[in-house]
Order: C-alpha cells, then structure tokens, then sequence
C-alpha cells in the first residue's frame, strides 16, 4: 500500500508503563514522526469509528485511546465520527494489524487482526501510525544506531523484508532527541526472526555503545513518543485541556 503503510507482526506484550525516565541524547538515529503539515489531525484530534464486529473489543480500543491521551497530558484527543465527517479513521477487523502514517484525507483504515492485534498496547501501536509515526528502526537516520541482521530476517511471510526498509529522509523528523529504544515504534530485536534449532535470530542489534536492544516488545508511550507528539501537534500552542472521556462501549 506505498510508502506510508505499515505492517508488523503481532506481539506479546506486557504492560510496564515507561516511568521517571530521564531524555539522553543520543546521536540522531530516530527521525520517525511525520513533518507533512497535511497528514496531522486538525486540532490534534483523532476522529474515529469502530467496525462493529470489534464491538468486543470496545473497551480495550477506548482504554488505548485514554491512555495516549493522558500521556500526552491531553494534547492528543480523540472523537467519535459524526455522519458529516470526512476525515476519520475507521477501525476495522481483518489480516494483520496495519495503519496509515497520519492523517489522510477523505478517510482511511487501521486494521486490528481478532485475535492478534487486538492487546491495549498494539492498539497504541498501530494509533501512533495514525498519527504520523512511522517505526523507529525504519526512521532515515536508523543506520546510525541500529544495525539489520539481513540474513536473519525470515522471508516466508510476504514483504518481511520491506518491515526492515527506510524511509524518505525529508518526510520525518526526530526534533533532534536521537534515537529511542524505549519507543512503542520500535520492534522488539527478534521480529521477523528465523527460527534455528528451536531459537527465533535476533533481526536487529544496537549500534550504540553499552546500550543493548532489550528482548522484550516496549509496552508503552516512552518519554521521546510523548514529546515527539507534543512538538508535532504544536501542544504549547493549544489551551491546556483535559484528556478525552472515555467513551462509553454500547
Ligand atoms: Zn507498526
């Protein structure tokens, strides 16, 4: 689906909420939030609906949506589609969890794979996509922190490989805070990995001096995702305002 489509494979993920993290910098591996003016949501508000054959899945859908607008200290809000709305993001069952990077006019998809990606934490995912991220370890700049093991990429799903692709170093931007191991847009270091004798290959190893990828998927919004958000969305331009309320499920 182009250059602002992206796919990862489904995870198990545990919560650990990042926490009293201090921001280092880094060097300046991590450009991974959009710069196009365009594909951010007006207002910084997310307008939705969900399918309802994810009815079930309502709450945890809702419980995402709270959670990245709290962390973001109510920056990023998010809206139920009224009828005359055009621009909105309709949340959808089928292969796969996938979204498009930030907002696209005229209407757009995140698909949530039942069961597979529908974990409170894949949902922030994938909502970060839609918001204008795309992964960390495929930012321009990834070569400077991050070193691909190729050869242990597993082909056999289709396109593994393009998961691993960099994108266009002037359509995203990192506003200088280096590369971010803690981001909820980075893979975990064995996604897509062979499986060998039993044991899945590492895909991805850290470039950065005693800094090791942890081999656990990040679970959260991390201190960088925050402030990428809140320097996109020009948040010390807008009123302080209060998370979204949460929805009620029907
Ligand atoms: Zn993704």
């Amino acid at each position: 689906m182009g250059r602002y489509w992206q796919k990862h494979e489904p995870t198990a993920r545990h919560t650990v909420l990042p926490g009293g993290e201090l921001v280092r910098i880094h060097m300046h591996g991590g450009r991974n939030i959009i710069t196009d003016e365009h594909k951010k949501w007006t207002g910084a508000t997310i307008v939705y609906s969900v399918d309802p054959k994810l009815a079930q899945h309502c709450q945890t859908i809702v419980d995402a949506m709270a959670q990245i607008s709290s962390d973001t200290l109510g920056c990023i809000q998010f809206k139920p589609a009224r009828p005359t709305d055009r621009n909105f993001v309709r949340l959808q069952p089928g292969k796969g969890c996938s979204s498009t990077i930030g907002m696209r006019p005229g209407g757009q998809t995140l698909t949530l794979e039942d069961p597979g990606c529908t974990s409170k934490f894949t949902i922030m995912h994938e909502l970060l996509h839609t918001l204008g991220f795309c992964h960390e370890h495929t930012g321009p700049k990834r070569d400077l922190a991050v070193r691909i093991l190729w050869n242990n990429i597993d082909l056999s799903p289709a396109k593994a490989a393009a998961n691993f692709g960099k994108m266009s170093e002037k359509d995203f931007t990192d506003f200088n805070l280096g590369f971010d191991q803690d981001s909820l847009m980075l893979y975990y270091p064995k996604a897509f990995g062979k499986v060998v004798n039993g044991r899945k290959l590492h895909t991805m190893v850290s470039k950065i001096p005693n800094a090791p990828l942890r081999d656990t998927p990040n679970v959260g919004l991390s201190v960088k995702d925050i402030i990428k958000l809140r320097l996109a969305y020009k948040c010390d331009r807008i009123l302080p305002r209060k998370p979204s309320l949460l929805l009620p499920c029907p």
